[in-house]
């Protein structure tokens, strides 16, 4: 459900198609009286929704996950209409949300529910039991490039720990959002487990700043840092998922051809509005010519436009289309060689593929994220200082390495200072729910996905029984040979050498 209207809330905005300009929708402006009102309805929802159970929560989920797919053509088409990416592109969105609501539902109980740990011979009389329980209610701040899909990494997982969620979706895709609280009211409508709140900046601010129990947030670094020092007040926990400038490392033994498919997909699709796409190829010396040759021609043969034939869409954002023209631009002046497409492909809303060959490192377009449709090529003598490039930046969101030989490959992926690495694909950690998904430096920090993401949104419980009386050590009552007998144990269990 939405949050109700309250008396403040008079103001309104609409979302439009950024290929055509008309209108998609109608939201409110819900301000901090109303986004705290949401938070204050979450409360009660999240003590009912904790309160149900592990069985309970997972089948409700599971129904939603039903009701989701049932409903994929539907929200795939308003995907498609408030992001302007292909209609494919939009379905295999909510097929990924699907699968992560899926896993999140199925897993929760195994990843959080109490288990029994072993207590340690000193501590033998006494029964050790962990779980992990609810934080209660979690705040999402979601991005308009993945409108479901990024939020549904928070939010199933955040359900399926038992939290109740209020997510202020982006300004430009306040429908899809919308949309989704509708599915998960028809199947749980007892209570509102998902609100939305729907605004501009000063909405998420109201959110960041309000009294939730953990921020989860998806967008820039620099907002990031808002938000952050919004949670600071509170003292309320985030996990931040910003942007990368994500690095592709072509080997000598590399396949080629499937490099050369796999960078320009993850580097184009979507209009290259994706925090894991690639912005950065790092291609050794003997295989860079050919690999430059392959991608070229497969770059020429894309175009963006509305249709179901375009290969992707517009920019989301208007405003994005100047970054992309000034990091082109720089390229360029910078002494960059413009392959495929130049500073004219900026046609808004669209931009064509551009490919750009010897851009220096302190470039924008090397430095900065970019967002869009564009590539930096570089030419190394070895995969080490394709790695040590890759790594020069203060991101560090994921990457992928192609090379023939496996042992090679996993030692270099381990070596990008990424949270994920792909190898001999492209992004392929995204569509696998049990690989937790986050970055390190300016990419954020924390987890979603995976049962690292399910405990982001859970606190660990401690919990202990005593069985039988045994040695009592904490006891002003304590006896010398309850003590002595103590540290006989320990020189048995720790006084020996190691080799
Ligand atoms: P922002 O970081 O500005 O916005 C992300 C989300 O935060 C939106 O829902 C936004 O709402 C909200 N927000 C904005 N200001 C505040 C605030 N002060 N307190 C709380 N929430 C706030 O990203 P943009 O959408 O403006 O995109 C800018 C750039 O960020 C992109 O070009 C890209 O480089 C990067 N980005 C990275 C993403 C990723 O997947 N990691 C996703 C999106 C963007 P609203 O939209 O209403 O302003």
């Amino acid at each position: 459900m939405t949050a109700t209207m309250d008396a403040e809330t008079t103001e309104s905005f609409q979302s439009l198609s950024p290929a055509t300009g008309e209108i998609v929708g109608e939201h409110p402006v819900h301000g901090k009286e109303a986004v705290d009102a949401a938070i204050e309805r979450a409360r009660d929802a999240a003590v009912w929704w904790a309160g149900l159970g592990w069985k309970e929560r997972r089948v409700r989920l599971l129904n939603v996950k039903g009701a989701l797919t049932r409903s994929l053509n539907r929200v795939a088409t308003l995907i498609h209409r408030e992001t302007g990416k292909p209609i494919e592109d939009a379905q295999l969105e909510v097929v990924l949300a699907i699968t992560h609501l899926d896993w999140a539902a199925r897993k929760a109980e195994k990843v959080l529910g109490p288990r029994r740990l072993f207590p340690g011979l000193l501590s033998i009389n006494q029964k050790a039991v962990l779980e992990y329980q609810p934080l209660g209610v979690v705040g999402v701040i979601g991005p308009w490039n993945y409108p479901l899909f990024t939020p549904m990494g928070s939010i199933g997982y955040a359900l399926a720990a038992g939290n109740a969620v209020v997510f202020k979706p982006s300004e430009y895709t306040p429908g899809v959002a919308t949309l989704l609280a509708e599915i998960v009211a028809s199947i749980v409508p007892e209570q509102p487990v998902l609100q939305v709140v729907t605004g501009f900046g000063e909405t998420g601010a109201a959110l960041a700043g309000g009294a939730v129990d953990k921020i989860a947030f998806t967008g820039s670094t620099p907002t990031a840092r808002k938000v952050m020092a919004a949670c600071a007040e509170r003292l309320t926990p985030i996990v931040a998922e910003c942007g990368g400038k994500d690095a592709f490392i072509v080997d000598a033994d590399a396949d080629v051809d499937g490099a050369a498919d796999a960078a320009l997909w993850g580097a184009m699709s979507n209009a290259g509005q994706t925090c894991v796409g690639v912005e950065r190829v790092y291609v050794v010396d003997s295989v860079y010519e050919t690999f430059v040759d392959r991608l070229t021609e497969q770059a020429r043969a894309l175009r963006p436009g509305e249709d179901r034939g375009a290969s992707y869409g517009p920019i989301t954002m208007p405003g994005q289309l100047g970054i992309i023209k000034r990091h082109i631009d720089d390229a360029v002046a910078q002494g960059g060689k413009a392959v495929v497409g130049g500073p004219s492909s900026v046609k808004e809303p669209y931009v064509e593929p551009v490919i750009l060959l010897d851009v220096p490192d302190d470039s924008s377009a090397v430095c900065e994220e970019t967002f869009g449709p564009t590539i930096t090529v570089h030419r190394v003598k070895s995969v080490d200082e394709a790695v040590a490039r890759a790594n020069a930046t203060p991101y560090g969101l994921a990457g992928t390495i192609f090379s023939g030989s496996r042992s090679a490959a996993m030692n270099a992926a381990r070596r990008l200072r990424s949270g994920m690495t792909s190898i001999n694909g492209v992004i392929a950690f995204a569509a696998i729910p049990a690989l937790p998904f986050g970055g390190v430096g300016d990419s954020g920090f924390g987890r979603i996905h995976g049962a690292d993401g399910l405990r982001e949104f859970a606190r660990a419980k401690s919990i202990t029984r005593q069985r039988f009386s045994s040695m009592n050590l904490t006891s002003f009552q304590r006896s010398d040979k309850d003590m002595a007998r103590a540290l006989q144990l320990v020189n048995l269990l720790h006084g020996k050498r190691y080799k």
